[in-house]
């Protein structure tokens, strides 16, 4: 039986270190890391069945990365969040988070909360490998892994979460702005360059001509739709098992 990992992301070194200590005694595997850029390059490489997040965080703020770790997985996250901070908790909450703890908290409480989250998360359900294919091109959604021809591709985050919203609907056309929401988080405008970068490191990666792309087609003046052809289709989007 393989130890459930747990990725811990809070920029008080004291606080983070507690943390890691109390989770480890309960048999667990810890990645703690202290901002949400190292904790979303984290979530991108390795699978984790529970994640720890402070929502104060120097950089991105935590919110965001709840945003972007929510995005692209239901894996079930635990906010930590500051005294008297409701705002800040109701929006976590409606971003899809599960838990939350305020500070200061009992690492006692905190360990009880995260073995809670862990058994609701695995009743009655074996860990399904989320994988859809579109001809040669196969996403492995709960590793977070590309395969292009059967040869493994390796992706940014952002590419990554660029190639996983296009293709949860192939066909439907994105807009940059669409997409620079969904992909990067802002919400506002002048970052549309941004999403065209992303796309052409991808299309390279993937060996798309855009002049004949397989996956993803450019639409003029409006943005992007993926679509890899009538007869390569298998998966009818991402929502089969994801869930
Ligand atoms: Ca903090």
């Amino acid at each position: 039986m393989t130890a459930r990992r747990v990725l811990v992301v809070e920029d008080e070194p004291h606080t983070r270190e507690v943390v890691e200590a109390y989770l480890e005694r309960q048999g667990l595997w810890v990645t703690a890391v202290g901002d949400g850029s190292q904790a979303l390059d984290a979530f991108a490489h390795h699978r984790f069945d529970i994640v720890v997040l402070d929502l104060n965080l120097p950089g991105l703020p935590g919110e965001e990365v709840c945003r972007r770790i929510r995005d692209v997985s239901d894996v079930p996250i635990i906010m930590l969040t500051a005294k008297g901070a409701e705002e800040e908790r109701v929006a976590g909450l409606d971003l899809g988070a599960d838990d939350y703890l305020v500070k200061p908290f009992s690492p006692r409480e905190l360990v009880a909360r995260v073995r809670a989250l862990l058994r609701r998360a695995h009743v009655g359900e074996e860990p399904q490998r989320a994988r859809v294919a579109y001809g040669p091109l196969e996403i492995d959604l709960s590793a977070h892994r590309v395969f292009c021809d059967g040869e493994e591709i390796e992706l940014t985050a952002s590419e990554y979460r660029l190639l996983t919203v296009l293709s949860r609907f192939p066909g439907r056309v994105y807009t940059r702005m669409e997409l620079v929401e969904k992909v990067l988080g802002y919400d506002f405008e002048g970052y549309e360059r941004a999403i065209d970068s992303h796309v052409k490191n991808l299309r390279a990666k993937l060996g798309d001509d855009p002049r004949e792309p397989r996956f993803i087609h450019t639409v003029f003046g409006v943005g992007y739709r993926f679509d890899p052809g009538d007869d390569t289709a298998e998966g009818a989007g991402h929502d089969a098992g994801t869930t």
